[in-house]
């Protein structure tokens, strides 16, 4: 399908790129992005993807807008509050792009949801904020590549898992850490604006995916420290005794780990 007159003009910087062109919007407008989270992480990113001109994208969050999201959840507004975080993401991209098709799943995922949740996309975004979710979506991801991140404080890591390319998270991060070890944003802070960096970064890993331009962040985890103003990327092993992806895997059912 050619590019409409609107298009060519909406998408025009994208189109002046070599390693974009007319056939890379497209490859965008075809595109199926499920973002998992629609906070921090994921606010930044859907909204990229949505400007971008991503055809599709999937929002999966269980929450209401609240007061205290507003410091770095840019995609929701203080009349959104109360608001399913679902509903407000998709008004706001909706009112950016007419081109994005927005689908919502007002849920959490579990194991009991995830397979259906990402079977029609084509690459995932965890922007989630525990780690119970993080094992889920790499444990099912054996067939879809996604991008991990997290950030708190001053602090953001960032890793891309494309199947049979590279470690995934589990090779890197084994088991969750005890329950509590760990403290949350709402307990220890964090900057809105690492939200923005890291997100965003996510949104150019799926844009590169789909296009098929560039050098992924597989078997390479980023590292953001804001206040030293430094990114390490540190190359990351497959974990041939990975218990998800290794010789003999040992996990052959989807955890939901105790939150
Ligand atoms: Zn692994």
């Amino acid at each position: 399908m050619a590019l409409t007159d609107e298009q060519i003009e909406r998408y025009s910087r994208h189109i002046i790129l070599k390693e974009v062109g007319a056939k890379g919007q497209k490859k965008l407008l075809n595109a199926k992005v499920l973002i998992i989270g629609a906070g921090g992480l994921g606010a930044p990113a859907a909204m990229y993807l949505g400007a971008a001109g991503v055809g599709t994208i999937g929002i999966v969050d269980a929450d209401e807008v609240d007061l205290s999201n507003l410091q770095r959840q840019i995609i929701h507004g203080t009349a959104d509050i109360g608001k399913a975080k679902v509903k407000s993401a998709k008004e706001t991209i909706n009112a950016m792009n007419p081109d994005v098709t927005v689908k919502t799943y007002r849920q959490f995922v579990t194991s009991e949801n995830i397979m259906d949740l990402i079977a029609d996309y084509d690459f995932i975004i965890d922007g989630t904020d525990n780690f119970p979710a993080k094992f889920l979506i790499n444990d099912v991801m054996a067939k879809k590549p996604f991008s991990h991140a997290g950030i708190i404080r001053f602090k953001g890591q960032l890793m891309t898992y494309v199947p049979g390319e590279g470690p995934c998270y589990r090779c890197v991060f084994k088991n969750p850490p005890p329950k509590d070890a760990v403290p949350t944003c709402k307990q220890a802070g964090v900057i809105g604006a690492m939200g923005g960096v890291i997100g965003s970064l996510q949104a150019m890993e799926a844009i590169k995916y789909i296009i098929g331009k560039g050098d992924l962040l597989t078997g390479r985890l980023l590292t953001y420290d804001a206040l030293k103003m430094e990114f390490h990327t540190i190359k990351l092993p497959k974990d041939h005794h990975c218990a998800i992806c290794g010789d003999n895997p040992t996990i052959h059912e989807l955890i939901d780990y105790e939150q």
